[in-house]
């Protein structure tokens, strides 16, 4: 799959205001600061689709971007909905935005029916945190279909990256038995976006 083209449409605030045509969605979430914005305008080649966050922490919106791909023989992989979730556990948030983060997000994650599929993003740089390994439960109590994408690979010695890779596969396993999808970035030195696009492919 080839993104032949990526465009802003909305920003919401509740889920009535999210879009209504019905086009499939994939969503992108992790903890402030895990990389996200970086990611999504990697994928789409795009150097400012996401404005490279300098304040994390800031408004509580899910932002839709309308993707179109080379597929011709399927006109639900032709067209989709990338979703960009607020960043969680920022720790500036009062206790009223941390719960209508919950509630706003859990009601997207759990009720959106055009929602296929959700990349947790993890940042593989430093050990697993609790706050990832919360939301993690949550989304598979929920029967979320997920997968994981480490991010900022780059930015610690091998080794240690592969004992925090190894750290936390072990935990999610203990949390979900099924198989679970693993795929790495870092934007310094540019993953293949392959693996990813045949993930999402696979659940449009
Ligand atoms: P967001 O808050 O999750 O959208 O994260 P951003 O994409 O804004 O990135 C947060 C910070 O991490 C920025 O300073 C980025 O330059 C940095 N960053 C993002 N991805 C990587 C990566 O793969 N490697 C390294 N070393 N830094 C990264």
């Amino acid at each position: 799959m080839i993104i032949k083209n990526s465009e802003y449409v909305t920003s919401s605030t509740t889920l009535a205001q999210c879009p209504n045509d019905m086009f499939s969605e994939v969503a992108f979430i992790g903890r402030s600061n895990v990389g996200k914005s970086s990611l999504i305008n990697y994928l789409c080649s795009s150097a400012k689709l996401v404005k490279t966050s300098k304040n994390p922490g800031k408004t509580i919106t899910i932002n839709h971007f309308i993707i179109k791909t080379d597929n011709q023989t399927h006109v639900n992989k032709a067209k989709f909905y990338l979703v960009d979730l607020p960043g969680y556990g920022y720790a500036k948030k009062s206790g009223a935005t941390r719960s209508f983060w919950g509630e706003f997000i859990g009601q997207y994650l759990t009720m959106r029916k055009e929602l296929k599929l959700v990349f947790v993003l993890i940042d593989a740089s430093i050990p697993t945190q609790k706050l990832d390994i919360e939301f993690l439960t949550w989304l598979i109590h929920k029967k979320v279909n997920y997968s994981i994408i480490f991010t900022k690979v780059d930015k610690v010695r091998l080794r240690e990256l592969n004992t925090n890779i190894a750290h936390f596969q072990q935990k999610l396993k203990t949390l979900d038995k099924s198989p679970i999808k693993y795929h790495q970035y870092s934007n310094v030195s540019k993953l293949s976006k392959e693996s990813l696009f045949e993930n999402i492919e696979e659940y449009l």
